[in-house]
């Protein structure tokens, strides 16, 4: 993959262009202004710092009865340089990574089984997209069992047996050539030293930080992964700026409510704001407009009729409260909802914008107009239209059947053949 390797080597241009100094190797705290690193040749560096940013991420986590092997029973990190592409691979987890992974394999022709313990997939994002991307899936061939309990996964030669229990309480086994354990990450604080400046991880492993991403040392802050919150890339780098603005004074903010989730399947899915489901949790006043990608221009043209835009906003005020959708470039469609949200938009008030057309951003437009007093225009034309068809449609077969123009053929119960003309 050269062009990755050109990004990484970017990199070092960059941070030399901004006096940053690298140092790789495991850092490990001395105490609150010294760490340690040790270097690839094992020997150690001391560094000696007035203020530190613990950014060091998250690893898989598993199960218990489910022990990576690395080899057939793999995480996110084996799936992405398998040698072929296996013919069976069973997914553990029907969340972001499971999905976005196993989709790719089943695109490329693996039979691909996902076994959810929830009765949903993608737990976190609108319901309506995990039921969604359920069909679409489904469609592409790939197979889900919901509400299963995995109970071990077993290595034998070349092939792996999950067994798992179902909602039934019935046994079910699972066999392919690998195991994509992808049942989400935890923390990694490993070898860290964080008992040597008194900070204590919570019970999922996650640093304690306030509302400045500071830890209990004052100077020590924590950001991304090794936090409470998504575990996202464009989540970390808010807060690395979000601390490094407030290391030099200034008064930056973060609306972890307007942070995009986004999961990467073809059509892609994308959701920020509150999910219906929290919205009915607290009881909010709320209304909902949708507008599906079949009765858009550009998604027929381009034939990627699969999903819908749907928003959600305050009954009352009509402010926007979350935006949900599954469908082609949901991943850069989420940008307009994610501005919405931040100007604290109206529905109408994106109702009342121009889109260009054809583009698929129209299918925003479209729902906020659906969710401003159902005012949508191409939703009108297309129901009108599927309506005035199927009329048309049959209109047209009654036609010819009365006037004999068409018969129908069929085998009498004699076995003769008869003819029927109405
Ligand atoms: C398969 C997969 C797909 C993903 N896809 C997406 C996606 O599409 N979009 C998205 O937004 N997010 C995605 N994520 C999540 C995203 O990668 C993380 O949320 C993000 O990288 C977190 O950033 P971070 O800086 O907290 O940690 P990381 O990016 O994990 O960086 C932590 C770094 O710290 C180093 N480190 C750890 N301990 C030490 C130590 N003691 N000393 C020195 N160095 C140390 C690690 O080696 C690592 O390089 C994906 C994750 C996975 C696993």
């Amino acid at each position: 993959m050269m062009w990755l390797r050109r990004l990484v080597r970017g990199l070092s241009i960059w941070w030399k262009k901004n006096k940053i100094t690298v140092i790789s190797g495991h850092a490990s705290f001395k105490d609150k202004e010294t760490i340690s690193v040790t270097v690839a040749d094992r020997t150690q560096q001391t560094v000696n710092t007035e203020r530190v940013i613990i950014a060091t991420g998250s690893k898989p986590s598993s199960i218990p009865g489910v022990v990576c092997d690395k080899k057939r029973i793999i995480t996110s990190t084996e799936a992405l340089s398998l040698e072929s592409v296996p013919e069976k691979l069973i997914v553990i987890g029907g969340g972001v990574i499971g999905l976005e992974l196993g989709s790719v394999y089943a695109r490329l022709g693996t039979e691909v089984q996902v076994v959810e313990f929830l009765d949903r997939l993608i737990p976190g994002m609108d319901f309506s997209l995990a039921k969604e991307v359920q069909r679409i899936l489904k469609k592409q061939g790939m197979k889900f069992f919901l509400s299963h309990a995995v109970q071990s996964a077993t290595v034998s030669a070349k092939k792996v047996k999950v067994s798992a229990v179902n909602n039934k309480g019935v046994d079910v086994e699972f066999n392919g050539d690998y195991c994509l354990v992808a049942v989400g990450r935890k923390p990694y604080t490993e070898n860290l030293g964080l008992e040597n400046i008194g900070v204590t991880p919570d019970k999922q492993g996650r640093i304690p930080v306030n509302e400045n991403l500071e830890t209990a040392v004052p100077g020590i802050y924590a950001i991304g992964d090794v936090v409470a919150g998504s575990m996202l890339a464009h989540k970390a780098e808010e807060e690395g700026t979000f601390v490094a603005e407030k290391m030099a004074g200034q008064k930056p903010h973060i609306n972890y409510k307007a942070i995009p989730g986004v999961l990467y399947t073809w059509p892609e899915a994308a959701g920020v704001g509150f999910t219906e489901d929290e919205l009915k949790a607290e009881k909010y006043n709320y209304k909902a407009g949708s507008f599906p990608f079949k009765a858009l221009g550009r998604a027929r043209a381009s034939m990627d009729t699969d999903g819908f835009v749907k928003v959600l906003a305050d009954r009352e005020t009509d402010e926007i409260l979350g935006i949900h959708m599954v469908g082609a470039r949901a991943a850069d469609l989420i940008a307009e909802a994610v501005v919405a949200l931040e100007y604290r938009a109206s529905a109408e008030d994106i109702a009342r914008m121009s889109h260009a057309h054809p583009t698929y951003a129209e299918a925003i437009k479209e729902a906020m107009l659906d969710a401003t007093e159902k005012r949508s225009i191409h939703m009108w034309v297309f129901r009108k239209n599927s309506l005035k068809r199927v009329i048309a449609y049959k209109a047209k077969i009654y036609f010819l059947l009365s006037t004999n123009i068409i018969k129908i053929y069929h085998y009498g119960r004699n076995d003769k053949l008869s003819v029927s003309a109405f």
